[in-house]
């Protein structure tokens, strides 16, 4: 099995719903996302996927759809308002934890026809959520 491994950096602001802690309130991150793909075997060039296909697809949707965003749970009631102050926001079904995050990376890299291995989603600088299937 060979893999390969693209990282992205980008800037987000979300907030926890229905949490406790310090990231109820709206607060951003530099977030960093490793996105790992796996084949069997390799092409005629002798890789699982070249690194400009990864960046040029997946580097392109976050740049789209979550950097410089903000990223809430559709029911978030500041949904309303950061749309009327016309604010760029990115809306999940969920709340946008890394673990989620994560996990919605991994469908987008999966949708657009990757062998997807896993995606890491780096929160911090210390602290990051994997998913796999
Ligand atoms: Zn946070």
């Amino acid at each position: 099995m060979f893999s390969v491994t693209r990282q992205f950096t980008f800037c987000y602001g979300h907030r926890l719903f229905d949490y406790k802690g310090k990231c109820h309130a709206l607060h951003g991150h530099n977030a960093r996302v490793q996105v790992t793909v796996s084949l069997d075997r390799l092409n005629s060039q002798g890789m699982v996927f070249d690194f400009s296909e990864l960046k040029k697809s997946i580097g392109t949707w976050i740049d789209e759809h979550w950097d410089h965003r903000t990223l809430l749970w559709e029911d978030d009631s500041l949904v309303p308002v950061l749309q009327a102050a016309d604010q760029p926001l990115f809306l999940l079904e969920s709340n946008p934890t890394a673990e989620l995050l994560a996990k919605r990376l991994f469908l987008v890299a999966q949708e657009k026809g990757f062998p997807v291995r896993k995606v890491k989603f780096w929160e911090t600088e210390n602290c990051f959520a994997t998913y796999r299937q």
